[in-house]
C-alpha cells in the first residue's frame, strides 16, 4: 500500500517570489507550482496530501510561537500520515529542526526538513530534487525521527547546521555521520537510535518564549559589560566559547557573574564556536573555572541545538537543577558525551 505523507509548507526561498525589495513568500503560489512538476507524478511518489500555514514566512522571522505552530499542524494529522515533510526556509531551519526534535516526544515516524537555496521560480532551483528527494525518503519508513534534507544529505535534524550562505550544500552535521546520502539512488547509512525517547507515546510538547541568550567569546571581551544581561531575567545562556570550551583570562571576570545567574535561577551551557569537535570543561585551566562556577558542558551540541533544548527544557517546567542535568545527558541523538 502506498505511503501517505503530508507536505507542510510554512514559507523559505523554495516558494518564494521576486517583490521589489527581493524574495518573500506568496500565499496560494506553491501549490499550483507543485502541479508542474513531472516527478510528483511518478507512480513511485507516496501519496501527498498539501497543507499551507499562514502566514507564510521568510525563515528569519521564525520564534517560538511559529515551531509551536508547524509542531501543533504534525501533532494533529499524526495518527493519519506515515510521515511528513516541511518546506522551510534555510536561514533557521536547523534551529526549527533541532526544536521539533525535542518538542515531538516519542515520535516514530518521519519528519523531514527542506527547502532550497534557489527559489522553485527561477532557473537552475534545487527546489525539486530537495523536495522529490524528501517525499521519497518519508515514504521509505527507513528513517522514524526529525531529519533535514538538502543538497543529497539526509541529516539528524538536532545535528544540523547551516554550513553555507550561497552553496547548494548548504547543510551538514559535522558531529553526527549523516543517516543518508542520495546519489544516483538513496544510500541509507547504519546510524545510532536518536535516543530512549521510543518508547513513550507520542506526544507534543509545546514550547514557552522564555528569555534565552547567545553570547560569543572573542578576544579582548570585556565580560562585567554582561553583567546586567545575566540576570534572572535571562533563563538560559549558551556561551560559545574558544575550542574545547576555553575562555580568555581563566574567565576570572566571568565567573562571579555566571555565579549569580545560576543563583537567580539562569543555566550556561558551555559550547563550541567550532563546528566540529566537543567541549571538554577541565582540559585546559581557561576552561575549568567554567565548570566550577556551575556552568554546564555542551559536548558537541550546535548552538541551534542548544537554544531549543533551553527552550524546551525550561518549557517543562523542571527547576534549574534538573535543567543542568539534563543539558548534559543525550535526550534525543543531539548530543555525544
Ligand atoms: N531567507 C530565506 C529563509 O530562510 C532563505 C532561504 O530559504 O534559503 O526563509
Amino acid at each position: 500500500m502506498k505511503k501517505r505523507i503530508c507536505l507542510i509548507h510554512t514559507g523559505g526561498t523554495i516558494g518564494m517570489v521576486k517583490g521589489e525589495n527581493g524574495y518573500l513568500p506568496m500565499a496560494g503560489y506553491l501549490e499550483g507550482v507543485l502541479k508542474t512538476i513531472p516527478d510528483l507524478k511518478s507512480p513511485e511518489m507516496p501519496e501527498l496530501d498539501f497543507y499551507e500555514m499562514s502566514p507564510l514566512l521568510d525563515s528569519s522571522d521564525m520564534a517560538v510561537d511559529d515551531w509551536n505552530r508547524i509542531g501543533e499542524e504534525i501533532a494533529k494529522r499524526y495518527e493519519g500520515y506515515d510521515g511528513f515533510v516541511v518546506l522551510h526556509g534555510t536561514d533557521t531551519m536547523a534551529y526549527t529542526a533541532a526544536a521539533l526534535s525535542f518538542m515531538l516526544e516519542g515520535l516514530k515516524k518521519p519528519v523531514i526538513l527542506t527547502g532550497s537555496q534557489i527559489p522553485l521560480c527561477e532557473i537552475r532551483s534545487d527546489g525539486v530534487d530537495n523536495l522529490v528527494t524528501s517525499l521519497l525518503i518519508a515514504g521509505s519508513g527507513k528513517v522514524d525521527e526529525v531529519s533535514l534534507y538538502f543538497g543529497g544529505r539526509l541529516l539528524r535534524g538536532n545535528r544540523a547546521t547551516k554550513m553555507s550562505a550561497d552553496g547548494l550544500l548548504a547543510f551538514d552535521s559535522p558531529n553526527c555521520p549523516r543517516l543518508a546520502e542520495a546519489g544516483i539512488s538513496v544510500r541509507y547509512l547504519p546510524y545510532a537510535k536518536s535516543g530512549e525517547r521510543k518508547n513513550e507515546e507520542f506526544s507534543l510538547c509545546t514550547l514557552k518564549n522564555v528569555p534565552i541568550g547567545v553570547l560569543k567569546i572573542f578576544p579582548g571581551i570585556n565580560f562585567p559589560i554582561f553583567d546586567t544581561l545575566m540576570t534572572e531575567k535571562l533563563k538560559g545562556i549558551v556561551l560559545e566559547t574558544f575550542g574545547a570550551g576555553n575562555i580568555p583570562g581563566e574567565g576570572k571576570s566571568l565567573l562571579p557573574i555566571i555565579k549569580k545567574a545560576f543563583k537567580a535561577g539562569s543555566v550556561v551551557a558551555v559550547c563550541s564556536q567550532c563546528p566540529q569537535g566537543t567541549v571538554t570543561l577541565g582540559a585546559y585551566a581557561t576552561s575549568s573555572p567554567l565548570a566550577k562556577a556551575g556552568a554546564v558542558s555542551g559536548y558537541d551540541m550546535t548552538t541551534e541545538a542548544s537554544v531549543a533544548k533551553l527552550y524546551y527544557l525550561f518549557s517543562k517546567g523542571y527547576s534549574t537543577e534538573k535543567i543542568k542535568i539534563l543539558m548534559e545527558e543525550n535526550l534525543c541523538g543531539e548530543l555525544t558525551k
